[in-house]
């Protein structure tokens, strides 16, 4: 039936179009994936170290999960969301963050009757209908971990040291500088909102056109813009210290003594905010030591209302999230490269039909033996083989022709050195596995990460 598939309309043909990936995401390619895959490694390495299990939820939820879960007055639900109607009239988003549906998961999946708190943590694309510029994307990826079910300010420095230590795995702690902050609970902020609110009256044409519109809805934005006169206007708000109450007070005084116990560098930081409604009591980001808020790599909080407010039980819970590809620029910035196990060990060239056929043999064999090796298939010379030996920097070099198929032998070439020796074909694979150092493969260790 195969003349059935092949029907090309001939408007295409005569001018095939240019693809190009939509505006604002980008491929991985494999070398930025030795980053991505390394990001990964050490995130599950440390949360389950430190007990968390991995959730994934779904790419999109109803867009109400987001409305309710991040707040509508937000950027992030306002602007940058990419909602959609499905066919069947669901009106559904592609998740912007991670919290929110790992919230409704809780929730409908009773994990309040787990054992408390519920550890998870998440490796997932995220979705924002963000300006692109350097470092954000539509399409990027976060890891992040929530903790459910416990208020303990200890738990929330045991989320900030993991968060530290991955930073310290990956090598870009010292390009960072941890910030904290406490917003209270709603009934401090209450008495915030009343304070600035009072301060804000009568300076409104001094704001920008975003703060004048969410001063009356949510005026402790107003501290984080970014506009310059908004910036004046806030550096000379009343402070938060004077709305605090003594709960939310104690909270904090303990966490910072817990986070001196553990000697974890922080700074305070009275403006920082977050940009999501549900956060209470801690707030926390690493900045960038040379350019600040403009590129952190990740942040949390605590956000003991958001179970209830989607309709569970009152449950407190903090969490974390972090950007990949922001933390993968930290990296480069810093001059770290992840190892790269993608190394081709052996590079087989092959010339002739008997040649041919011992190479598929032997290539299977070198793949048994733990060998990285990638052999050529095609009809070219040696000479041009051995250009694409070089292409992929590989370590050594196996050459079969037909006079080493007459005599058993194979070609055994060096190509960091450019040496070359003539081997019996017969236990080669055990010569190239010594040369190269790797051990035997087990594939049992397959079953061990
Ligand atoms: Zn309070
Ligand atoms: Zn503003």
């Amino acid at each position: 039936m195969v003349s059935s598939i092949v029907s090309f309309p001939s408007p295409f043909l005569m001018s095939s179009p240019r693809f190009q990936a939509p505006k604002g995401v980008h491929d991985i390619l494999p070398d930025e994936h030795l980053y991505f895959t390394f990001i990964k490694k050490v995130v599950r390495h440390r949360c389950r170290e430190a007990g968390f299990r991995r959730i994934s939820t779904p790419i999109f939820e109803n867009v109400e999960v987001f409305a309710r879960g991040i707040g509508d007055s937000t950027d992030i639900v306002e602007k940058e969301m990419f909602a959609f109607e499905t066919k069947g009239g669901d009106k559904v988003a592609l998740k912007p963050e991670g919290t929110a549906g790992v919230v409704r998961a809780y929730i409908e999946h009773g994990m309040h009757m787990w054992p408390q708190p519920v550890e998870l943590y998440y490796i997932e694309p995220h979705f924002r209908y963000d300006r692109p510029q350097k470092g954000r994307f539509r399409q990027f990826h976060q890891f992040g971990f929530e903790v459910l079910g416990e208020s303990d300010p200890a738990l929330d420095a045991q989320v900030i040291a993991l968060a530290h230590k991955i930073n310290l795995d990956l090598g870009i702690a010292d390009r960072l500088t941890l910030q904290i902050n406490t917003i209270g609970c709603p009934n401090c902020r209450k008495k915030y909102r009343e304070d600035l609110i009072n301060y804000y009256t009568g300076k409104e044409r001094s704001l920008c056109e975003n703060c004048q519109g969410r001063l009356l809805r949510n005026p402790l934005r107003l501290l984080d813009c970014k506009e310059e006169d908004c910036q004046i206007l806030a550096s000379m708000a009343p402070k938060f210290e004077n709305a605090i109450d003594e709960e939310c007070k104690e909270h904090y005084a303990l966490l910072k003594e817990y986070l001196t116990e553990l000697k974890i560098p922080f700074v305070e930081n009275s403006h920082l905010v977050r940009g999501l409604d549900y956060y209470t009591r801690t707030v926390f980001e690493f900045w960038s030591k040379s350019e600040g808020a403009q590129n952190a790599t990740g942040g949390g909080g605590r956000y003991d209302g958001l179970v209830e407010l989607m309709g569970g039980q009152s449950t407190p819970a903090i969490g974390y999230a972090a950007g990949i590809e922001r933390t993968i620029d930290y990296m480069k910035e810093a001059g770290i490269r992840p190892p790269n196990k993608d190394t081709v060990h052996v590079f087989l060239a092959q010339l002739g039909h008997i040649a041919k056929k011992r190479s598929l043999t032997l290539l299977n064999a070198l793949r048994e033996r733990g060998i990285n090796a990638v052999g050529s298939m095609g009809k070219d010379s040696i000479k041009s083989q051995m250009h694409v030996a070089d292409r992929h920097k590989a370590q050594y070099a196996l050459i079969m022709g037909q006079i080493e198929v007459q005599e058993d032998t194979i070609i055994l070439r060096n190509m960091t050195k450019g040496s070359q020796e003539i081997l019996p074909y017969e236990g080669i694979v055990d010569v190239v596995a010594e040369k190269i150092g790797v051990k035997k493969f087990d594939k049992r260790k397959l079953w061990e990460e």
